[in-house]
């Protein structure tokens, strides 16, 4: 970001596939706030546990301690003295999340907001794209094709994934896929016995 406002609050969206680094680019900007002594949340949705009940953290390790919760209004009391505030895993958190994060951007917060855009259907997650719309400043994080090194947008979800919209799960359930390896779930089955 070349300019940042001054004396206004404004909204970041972070998207991007999984293991496309969105976690760590948030983790970054919110560290950079630290330093300069700003009063910086974390939140994310209680939904996801895979790493940390109270931290989030990157897959490249790095960690800041955030508040885990399922009702995303509940950010707006808790968000209240912080000057930065970010949310991780934003996808996971039902249509309130846009008003949430329009009232801390227009209550002079810097809001920092990251998520996956796509699910494994490669359909775009309604809330985040919204989010986006109503953001200053979009990022969108690509990852590696797992299959053919091409950049990558989608996560491809294996065989262990199962058919609900939202899966938690980690390398054992997805790869990072581009356009051309990208598969529509569920896959044939000589691709799911490869995974297991
Ligand atoms: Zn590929």
């Amino acid at each position: 970001m070349h300019i940042a406002p001054t004396d206004t609050g404004w909204m970041e969206v972070i998207v991007g596939p999984m293991f496309s680094g969105k976690t760590e680019e948030l983790i970054r900007r919110l560290r950079r706030a630290r330093y300069a002594r700003q009063r910086v949340g974390v939140f994310k949705p209680s939904i996801d546990d895979r790493f940390s009940e109270t931290e989030i953290v990157s897959r490249a390790q790095a960690a800041l301690p955030s508040v885990s919760l399922n009702d995303p209004t509940a950010i707006l009391s808790l968000a209240e003295d912080l000057e930065v505030v970010g949310i991780d895993e934003v996808h996971f958190f039902d249509e309130r999340i846009v008003e949430v994060a329009e009232t801390l951007a227009n209550s002079g917060k810097r809001v920092i907001l990251a998520g996956l855009d796509l699910d494994f259907q490669a359909q775009p997650f309604g809330n985040v794209i919204t989010l986006m719309g109503l953001a200053e400043f979009v990022t969108k994080t690509l990852a590696i094709c797992m299959a053919c090194g091409n950049p990558a947008a989608r996560s491809q979800r294996l065989a262990s994934g199962g058919k609900e919209r939202i899966v938690v799960g980690d390398v054992e359930a997805y790869e990072a896929r581009c356009r051309k390896c990208f598969k529509p779930y569920p896959l044939p089955q000589q691709t799911t016995l490869t995974h297991n």
